[in-house]
């Protein structure tokens, strides 16, 4: 049985309004902690073990804590809600069905560490959610939980809409403090990190919509109960967006530790026309692909994806049956990156360029048989060397499809043609 925190309420007749959010104790818990110590909030979410869902999974209360408590300088809170990761879909679901619940994690958060204006940094084509959620903080200020002197506290706090112009990189929590500011969405170097300079010169958070939207529930519940849901390090539930080749693609909540094939077959119904499973993206498109063999020994945490050579980053499931062409995958994904390096840094700027080239002429009939080891020989030229991990997120899925499936890549190139042209295109990202 599923265990529902995030989605508890997705299902109600008008679960995006106050009144919903209230009838289910919507704003209890920040009722429950004005008054108490910022530090106190900060410990209990560490305690929580509640780990970053927007792909690089760091501890929530960890991050907050690097944030300097004597200083003049106000502090911001940038919520990314920049959902860009190619197959990733759940932040979306949680401003149009739930944004109250979001605001709440916003108040708990900026409470906890001194916050008194917030910016929601929103991918600009989420139209429908912008609107959704601008109603819910006209509601919140209106019913006194934003604004000044916070049901009668002496919090204040400012929630500010900011709409993205739909760019992947922006994503990037310094990318969107950069844009934030007006400026050309290019990720900055680090350090000095956000926590310390971060948006407008002052020290910053930036969180991911789905982790903020998990504070209520730790505040309700107690970080114990948080921490006993899910596996010893990768504690709570994870909003999972599964597409590609399945029955039911969607967005389903789990808590972590479940098998990932079982998880495919149970909630999204398993392979679409009950094909054979051939590959597993199980992070987002810059996640390292699994085999169905590798998908099948493992479970949905933190751990056990790295330690398949993957990663779990924002819990974009994407399933790939036997009729997909994982070379026509790769054409798709290492055109998307090419299109967005930001261009600063030569290791990505000339890198994605070149992976896209070449699998588009393997694609195409056009490759050559050095082609396959020169793209094995372009990934590590650009893994960690450039300001940030677009480079990485290029090249890692890159190596792991050619050498995982190093045989497609040969036939195209014998055949001089795609063998399965014709083959579902993956990710609507062309
Ligand atoms: Fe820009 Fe790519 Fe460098 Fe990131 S790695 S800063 S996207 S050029």
């Amino acid at each position: 049985m599923s265990k529902k925190i995030l989605s508890a309420n997705f299902d109600l007749p008008d679960s995006h309004a106050l009144r919903v959010y209230e009838e289910t104790g919507g704003y209890r818990a920040i009722r429950k902690i004005l008054g108490t110590p910022g530090d106190e909030i900060i410990e209990e979410v560490k305690k929580s073990g509640l780990r970053g869902r927007g792909g690089a999974g760091f501890p929530a209360g960890v991050k907050w804590g690097f944030v300097p408590k004597d200083t003049d300088q106000p502090k911001y809170l940038c919520v990314n809600a920049d959902e860009g990761e190619p197959g990733t879909f759940k932040d979306r679901q949680i401003m149009e069905q739930n944004p109250h619940m979001l605001i709440e994690g916003i108040l708990i958060c900026s409470y906890a560490v001194g916050i008194e204006r917030a910016y929601v940094y929103v991918r600009g084509e989420y139209v429908f959610q912008i609107q959704r959620l601008a109603a819910a903080i006209a509601e919140a200020y209106g019913s006194g939980y934003l604004g000044k002197n916070i049901l009668g506290s002496d919090f204040n706090l400012d929630v500010v809409i900011h709409r993205g112009a739909g760019a992947y990189i922006c994503g990037e929590e310094t990318g969107l403090i950069e844009s934030l500011e007006g400026k050309k969405g290019q990720p900055r170097a680090k350090p000095p990190f956000p926590a310390v300079v971060g948006a407008f010169g002052c020290p910053t958070v930036v969180n991911n919509v789905e982790t903020l939207s998990s504070l209520p529930f730790i505040i309700n519940e107690g970080a114990s109960a948080y921490a006993a849901i899910g596996t010893a390090k990768s504690t709570g539930t994870m909003l999972f967006s599964v597409s590609g080749m399945v029955e039911k693609p969607g967005v389903y909540e789990e808590a972590f530790g479940v098998n990932l094939v079982e998880f495919i077959e149970e909630r999204a119904g398993g392979v679409l026309g009950g094909k054979a499973l051939k590959a597993v993206i199980p992070g987002g498109s810059s996640a390292p692909i699994l085999t169905a063999d590798e998908a099948r020994n493992t479970v949905l945490d933190y751990e056990a994806l790295a330690e398949a050579g993957s990663m779990l980053g924002s819990g974009a499931i994407i399933v790939l049956s036997e009729d997909v062409c994982i070379v026509k995958a790769l054409q798709v994904i290492t055109r998307f990156y090419s299109h967005e390096s930001c261009g600063q840094c030569p290791p990505c700027r000339h890198g994605t360029y070149w992976l896209a080239r070449i699998a588009d002429r393997i694609e195409n009939g056009r490759g050559e048989p050095d082609d396959i080891d020169l793209l094995l020989s372009i990934c590590p030229e650009m893994m960690g060397r450039t300001i940030c991990v677009l480079c990485d997120a290029a090249a890692m899925p890159t190596e792991s499809y050619v050498k995982k499936f190093r045989e497609e890549f040969e036939e195209h190139i014998r055949l001089k043609k795609c063998p399965m042209d014709g083959a579902p295109r993956l990710l609507g990202i062309e």
